[in-house]
């Protein structure tokens, strides 16, 4: 069986991949096995040494690897470099910090008690292609600072990149087997999620694969952070700065071609000055150029693949039945889908009640602010949401009322190596990044001592 790497601007195929076989995959498993022998003994010192070269590295190849990102999946160049860069300051942070977040902690006992944090083994990752540097960076620098190791199954439209980053590891001068690509099909999943080496089981995508993956995993006892995807909200209310709100709105849906599971997606307007911030945001969502993603000046490229612009398609066919007003775009010719408004989109309709991944706004008509609430909550996801407000205390206080994984004040929302990062309800469970990320796989030990 063979993975193809498909240009989705132009449809050229360009790399092809031979998946594993099953014996091929026991040689992997087994080396993940032994390299975590060793690798679990290394000082932090000198993890920190080798991952702060992965970053070196990354910077160093910034311009082969972003377009390597850009040809397998489509988003514009300066995404890809931006993305490349984020990557190398999440290996640098977790280089810095690593040692700081997992140090022991003494417990408040009348005798001496310890939280002590030990890796496990492996961690195995199943990511998609929509940031296919950062989501395995992301992960992967805090498994292997804490001593863990990681195997990856990347989408297999970016197996590409998935080889270009475990050479990345092995330049650093990491031992074999710390990091390893798995060109593997569904059906082998299981037996790696099943091996003994693997401990720890970290998805990113949609929710029906979430749902596959902690079920072989809960079988197995294996545990699992899923991050999956969202239908985050981007509540304007009276008092907002309605410019930078739109400005804001247009760069969170647009961005990688609003396949971003933090992009915002429902537009919650308070009626008072929903046509003021249509009027702005539909302007700014006009002025954006769709074309080649490889030439400087294109803000959106293609879809990453044929089949996900059909479904963006469909739902905005079914969305206009049910009710929504095209206010701009709505066009599609194979995989570069034109950048799309929806107005008086109501809470039945599927644009509002489905995930929509691709570059596609919808607006909705709150009341006020307690109905736009109450529209933000009534969602299955959770993952992330803003809140756009002069009144910065009163902001704070609604904060508390979303049911969202993070919710950010007049600003994009975005993840950041300092802060964790994860969603509730269907959006998944666990968190990333910052200091509970790293801890989310490691034997928290308690020891005591009379
Ligand atoms: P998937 O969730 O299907 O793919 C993401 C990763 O999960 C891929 O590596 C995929 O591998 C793997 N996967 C899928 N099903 C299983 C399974 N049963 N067992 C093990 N691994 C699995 O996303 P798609 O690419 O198909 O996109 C579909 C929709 O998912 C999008 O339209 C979007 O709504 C959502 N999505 C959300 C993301 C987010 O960041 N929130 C990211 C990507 C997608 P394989 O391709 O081999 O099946």
């Amino acid at each position: 069986m063979i993975f193809q790497s498909i240009n989705p601007f132009n449809g050229n195929i360009f790399l092809e991949h031979i998946v594993l076989s099953d014996k091929q995959l026991d040689e992997k498993l087994s080396m993940s096995a032994s390299a975590y022998k060793n690798w679990r003994k290394t000082s932090f010192e000198e993890r920190a040494e080798k991952m702060n070269r992965v970053a070196s590295i990354l910077i160093e190849k910034k311009d082969e690897l972003a377009t390597l990102i850009t040809s397998e999946m489509g988003k514009v160049l300066a995404e890809s470099r931006a993305e490349i860069e984020k990557s190398a300051g999440n290996c640098r942070h977790y280089a810095q910090y690593a040692k700081k977040y997992l140090a022991d902690e003494q417990l408040d006992t009348p005798f001496k008690s310890f939280a002590v944090y030990d890796p496990v083994g492996a961690i195995f990752a199943i990511m998609p292609w929509n940031f296919p540097f950062w989501q395995v960076l992301r992960y992967s620098a805090p498994a292997i600072m804490a001593g863990n190791v990681t195997l990856l199954k990347h989408a297999p439209n970016t197996i590409g990149c998935a080889k270009a980053i475990e050479k990345v590891f092995l330049e650093a001068g990491f031992p074999e087997g710390v990091f390893q690509e798995l060109t593997i099909d569904i059906p082998q999943v299981e037996k790696v999620i099943a091996s003994d080496i693997v401990q720890g089981v970290t998805l990113t995508g949609s929710e029906f694969a979430g749902s596959s993956v902690a079920a072989i995993a809960g079988k197995h006892i294996k545990k699992s952070v899923l991050e999956l995807g969202g239908s985050d909200a981007f509540i304007v209310l009276d008092d907002a700065d309605l410019a930078a709100a739109a400005k804001v709105a247009t760069q969170s849906r647009m961005l990688n071609a609003g396949q971003v599971c933090i992009s915002a997606k429902r537009f919650i307007v308070t009626e008072k000055i929903a046509d003021e911030f249509l009027e702005i945001f539909s302007n700014n969502i006009r002025e954006l150029i769709q074309g080649n993603p490889m030439l400087d000046g294109v803000n959106i490229g293609p879809l990453a693949r044929l089949d996900l612009a059909n479904k963006l398609d469909n739902q905005i066919k079914k969305g206009l039945d049910q009710g929504a007003k095209l206010i701009v775009g709505g066009g599609v010719e194979g995989c570069n889908f034109q950048p799309t408004l929806l107005d008086r989109v109501s809470p039945e309709n599927i644009t509002f009640r489905e995930e929509t991944f691709g570059p596609l706004a919808t607006l909705i008509r709150a009341k006020n602010e307690s109905h736009a609430i109450e529209l933000a909550n009534s969602h299955r996801y959770g993952l992330a949401s803003s809140i756009w407000t002069k009144d910065r205390e009163r902001a704070f206080k609604l904060a508390r009322h979303i049911e969202a994984g993070s919710v950010f004040v007049n600003s994009l929302v975005r993840s950041d190596s300092r802060i964790p990062f994860g969603g509730i309800k269907k959006s998944g469970y666990g968190r990333e990044l910052g200091g509970i990320g790293i801890r989310e796989f490691m034997n928290m030990k308690t020891v005591v001592i009379e």
